[in-house]
């Protein structure tokens, strides 16, 4: 399903890079179409939106502009920045100035504690269309918590929220990792890292290497079944077992219906209702991917299973777009997206080929 696409840098984006621009900005634009109706029951969706939110038109419980990043989106940049800080420092030959970020001669970067100081940045409101000093609007709990340790370790593994936090916070913006980390036992490792930050619980960190893993194969072309299994393999690994709770979800999303979700609801025993918690966010995008459908009409019906919709969109969102390119997030999603240049600018100047 996936098409060459529009014009950048003067040419042609090759499939590849169709799909990695596709991917930051399915996730980008399932952000900014679902904070409208974000922490909503899929009911009182229904009654304000009879065939779902359609356009990015902003509002909801924060009361954003239409196509402004909420923490889904912002903190992707801040994952996204931070491999564009190693990328620069490799091609470049320099350093980054804050030489506490490196481990002595030779040693490289540290793309987690890049990721982590591009958050405390956005905490702080160092970030664009943000007073510094502010808070963000719609930090999640554990998030917070997570980053204040950070702050104070400035490690990666003495941070985050603690066991028993498996809120979708980290893999919601997870993704870049499966772009710009090649190497496949890097990228699963990094992954698990940049979650620990905010979500060292097992199930996200997990969560967070299982769904790059999918994002990964589909970028380079696997099919969707083909690169589910490859989720479902890296699950079992990491879990140590054939049916842990990862594995599970991952399953699950295989015989789930999203269509029949925004209709009917979410399954009885996805007791959350798709309200925040990782696994049931993963089992979302699973069944979003495995959707045959356009991704603009999957993630509609996507966000009207109501409840987290930014974040559930987002995270399938950017299976989606990884599966399908730039050329099916519609124009009028992608021309209102705050980050949309930049990201697109970004993932190109890293993926040139
Ligand atoms: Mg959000």
């Amino acid at each position: 399903m996936s098409s060459p696409s529009g014009q950048a840098n003067g040419g042609q984006l090759s499939s590849r890079q169709s799909r990695i621009v596709g991917a930051l900005l399915g996730l980008h634009a399932g952000d900014c179409l679902g904070a409208t109706v974000e922490f909503l029951p899929r009911v009182m969706i229904a009654r304000s939106y009879p065939q779902g939110v359609r356009d990015i038109i902003g509002g909801g419980h924060f009361d954003w502009s239409p196509g402004h990043a909420t923490d889904d989106t912002d903190m992707t940049r801040g994952v996204l920045l931070a491999y564009k800080t190693l990328h620069d420092a490799r091609t470049e030959g320099t350093r980054d100035s804050n030489s506490t970020m490196t481990n002595g001669e030779g040693a490289d970067l540290d793309v987690a504690r890049l990721a982590g100081e591009n958050f405390l940045r956005w905490v702080d409101g160092e970030w664009p269309d943000r007073t510094p000093g502010w808070l963000p609007k719609d930090m999640g709990g554990a998030t917070a918590r997570g980053l204040e340790r950070y702050r104070v370790s400035r490690d990666p593994e003495r941070a985050g929220a603690g066991q028993g936090s498996a809120g979708n916070g980290s893999l919601m913006r997870c993704l870049p990792t499966a772009l710009f980390q090649p190497d496949r036992h890097k990228m699963i490792a990094e992954s698990i890292r940049i979650s620990k930050i905010t979500h060292d619980d097992f199930r996200c960190t997990t969560a967070c290497a299982v769904y790059n893993s999918i994002a990964a194969a589909l970028i380079d072309g696997v099919s969707v079944e083909n690169a589910v299994d490859h989720g479902e393999a890296v699950a079992i690994r990491l879990e140590r077992r054939m049916d842990g709770p990862v594995m599970q979800a991952v399953r699950r999303g295989r015989q789930v219906d999203v269509a029949d979700m925004a209709a009917n609801g979410a399954p009885i025993d996805m007791e959350g209702e798709c309200s925040g918690y990782v696994l049931e966010t993963l089992t979302v995008a699973v069944a979003a991917v495995r959707d045959a459908r356009s991704l603009e009409d999957v993630l509609v019906d996507v966000v009207r299973i109501g409840r987290d919709t930014d974040t559930n969109a987002a995270v399938a969102g950017g299976l989606l777009g990884a599966r399908d390119g730039e050329d099916a997030i519609p124009t009028r999603w992608k021309e209102k997206l705050q980050f949309g240049k930049e990201f697109r600018e970004v993932a190109l100047a890293m993926a040139t080929a």
